[in-house]
């Protein structure tokens, strides 16, 4: 084998394995700001009286019994993300952020 095609596989070799490790560096740095909003009207959120303004909770449901003003996603103990962000990840619905402002009935104080 040349010496061109040896350095042509050890190029190929190279970018094969930065490649991956490339891509998931860029995903691990997506992170909130990537993931999309949870919709209201999904089932899973619709069924836990999920809105984007606590301000907006149905208060006449009993399963929002438990509402009380002050109570947001922000000060939720299944909130994640960045303090002061207006969107952040819920551990109840991974994958999506939540509304700061919002509330579903799922809503514990931390500790
Ligand atoms: S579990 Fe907490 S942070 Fe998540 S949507 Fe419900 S109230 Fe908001």
């Amino acid at each position: 084998m040349s010496d061109k095609n040896l350095s042509r596989r050890r190029f190929l070799q190279q970018v094969a394995v930065a490649v991956p490790a490339g891509a998931m560096l860029l995903d691990k740095q997506a992170g909130a700001a990537d993931m999309p909003k949870l919709d209201p009207a999904d089932l899973a959120a619709a069924a836990l009286l999920y809105v984007e303004d606590a301000a907006d909770v149905d208060t006449s449901n009993p399963m929002a019994a438990r509402f009380e003003p002050g109570q947001n996603c922000a000060n939720c103990v299944q909130i994640q993300g960045e303090d002061g962000a207006a969107w952040r990840p819920c551990a109840i619905f991974p994958g999506k952020v939540v509304a700061s402002a919002g509330w579903c009935s799922v809503w514990a104080p931390m500790p």
